[in-house]
């Protein structure tokens, strides 16, 4: 049986940190329903000291440069790809997800966020603004000050590197509470980053659920929440950093697009097709869950997927080959089984797959409904599993209207070989993240978000300074100040 018990279960300060008489959490292999380590949620003694930390530690951390801020993500960076094999094997512990996927995804995509908000920490500044009379404004960009990152567990090494490498490059402080689901990977992160050279308090971890999360937002010492997680989870959050006015991002969930046309490259189509539906076994926010397949191709395009899903590798996570894994918990898989029933029962065509594998674990096959229209449950509910819908359609006017006719706005993409169509239809989707020949790509780079119930804020790229630093305006007279009486 693995064994993957961390030192203890929360990391506050500069170090491990335990307090026994904290709900015991449960981590569970999902390849084996095995558990593999106990975590204990955080009492309120364990929040205070996570809350004191990063509040004491916030002002020394803003005080340096960001060059040396930046000196220091950047070498926890280079730690995370010097252990990358180890960072995999844990984040497919915690996850499930395939090794052949985590050995490339995940710590990997984590260093890549702490590379580059590294590089941008020392070119981040206000500006002159000069003004009539030699009269000047000038902005300071200043940290927010302690910031709370609360995770999903489809990529928890990612997420906590995604929320913390801005947070951190802007000066701020951070706690980041993983999902409980799996707690693990975070605690690696902020044990990096202490070796790295992050002062102490800078970087915090605690366990929990939602409690947890909702005390930690609620606290008067936290100046922004960055929520990753579901739509509902997203409106009760916003709501309570909404009641004191904090800053908030919101990554939240999907039932996103993917429009096939008749012109495209089929094989790619179904290669975007898989990617961004049964990668991660399908639990990633962004997927193109309804896929928009023009009436001309329906049949060569069915054909090919199943083809090509049979190909599929499914078993032990660990081993390299292995292309497909569990999902994350029973209770997942029950949800999505759930909404499996539901496709069939209204009457939708299975056109692939839709069991339980016979064997421990939360192995389910992918999953394929052909001839799903829009009102059916599984067209309209995101589902956060290997569960692809496919919808007919005749004309561009139609699909751009049905394609946007949902609540969601996190993603969409597009096949087609009409450059013309692809810019066209690409600025009419309401979605944040777009994808022309592709699907689910996200670099660093790249500002990452949604729009609609998909979320507020962007992740990634130049854009998330935004959303971790605020400006201060200075106005300085040089010019001779006059007041009426
Ligand atoms: P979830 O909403 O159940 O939980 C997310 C996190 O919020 C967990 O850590 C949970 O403990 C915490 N939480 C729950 N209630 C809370 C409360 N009242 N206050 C504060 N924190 C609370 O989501 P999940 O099931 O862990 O993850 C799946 C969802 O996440 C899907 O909807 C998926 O689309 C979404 N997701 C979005 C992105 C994105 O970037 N947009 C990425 C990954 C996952």
């Amino acid at each position: 049986m693995q064994n993957a018990q961390p030192k203890a279960s929360h990391f506050i300060n500069g170090e491990y940190v335990e307090d026994t008489n904290g709900r015991p959490i449960p981590v569970i292999y999902p390849a084996t329903g095995e558990v593999i380590a106990t975590v204990h949620s955080a009492t309120p003694a364990i929040i205070e000291q996570a809350l004191a930390a990063a509040e004491s530690a916030q002002a020394g951390w803003a005080a340096m440069t960001g060059t040396e801020r930046g000196r220091i993500l950047r070498r926890a960076a280079d730690i995370m790809r010097e252990r990358n094999h180890d960072l995999s094997v844990l984040e497919t512990l915690d996850t499930g997800k395939p090794y052949q996927e985590t050995s490339v995804a995940d710590a990997t995509s984590g260093a890549d966020a702490l590379e580059y908000f590294g590089g941008l920490a020392g070119s981040l500044t206000g500006e002159h603004i000069p003004l009539a009379g030699g009269d000047f404004v000038y902005t300071r960009r200043e940290a927010l000050g302690v910031c709370v990152g609360i995770g999903a567990w489809n990529y928890p090494t990612q997420i906590a590197c995604w929320k913390a490498a801005p947070a951190l490059a802007c000066g701020n402080s951070s706690i980041f509470k993983p999902s409980e689901t799996t707690p693990l990977c975070a605690l690696q992160v902020a044990e990096i980053l202490v070796e790295a050279g992050l002062p102490a308090g800078v970087f915090n971890v605690v366990q929990g659920l939602g409690d947890v999360g909702a005390t930690l937002v609620t606290d008067a010492r936290v100046a922004k929440v960055s929520l990753t997680g579901s739509v509902p989870t997203g409106k009760k959050v916003y709501a309570a950093a909404a009641a004191e006015m904090k800053h908030v991002t919101m990554e939240l969930g999907g039932k996103s697009p993917l429009i096939i046309f008749d012109d495209a490259d089929v094989e790619a189509a179904v290669s975007g097709a898989i990617l961004g539906n049964f990668y991660s076994s399908g639990q990633v926010c962004s997927n193109g869950t309804r896929v928009f397949v023009h009436k001309g191709i329906k049949a060569a395009f069915l054909k090919r997927l199943s083809e090509r899903l049979a190909r599929a590798v499914i078993g032990d996570p660990m081993d390299p080959d292995t292309s497909f894994g569990p999902m994350v918990s029973e209770a997942q898989l029950r949800v999505v089984e759930g909404y499996i029933a539901k496709g069939r029962d209204e009457g939708a065509t299975l056109s692939y797959g839709g069991a339980r594998l016979d064997r421990d674990g939360f192995f389910l096959e992918p999953t394929v409904f052909s001839d799903v229209t829009d009102d059916m449950t599984i067209a309209r509910e995101e589902i956060f599993g290997p569960v692809m819908s496919v919808l007919d359609f005749d004309s561009e006017a139609e699909v751009m209207s049905r394609a946007n006719a949902t609540q969601f706005g996190l993603a969409a993409g597009v096949f087609t070989s009409d450059l013309t169509r692809a810019h066209r239809v690409v600025a009419g989707f309401e979605a944040g993240t777009c994808f022309i020949n592709t699907y689910n790509d996200a670099p660093v780079e790249a500002p990452f978000g949604g729009s609609k119930a998909s979320g507020v804020g962007r992740e990634n790229s130049k854009a998330a300074i935004e959303h971790y630093s605020e400006l201060k305006t200075v106005y300085v007279r040089l010019s001779q100040l006059e007041a009426p009486f």
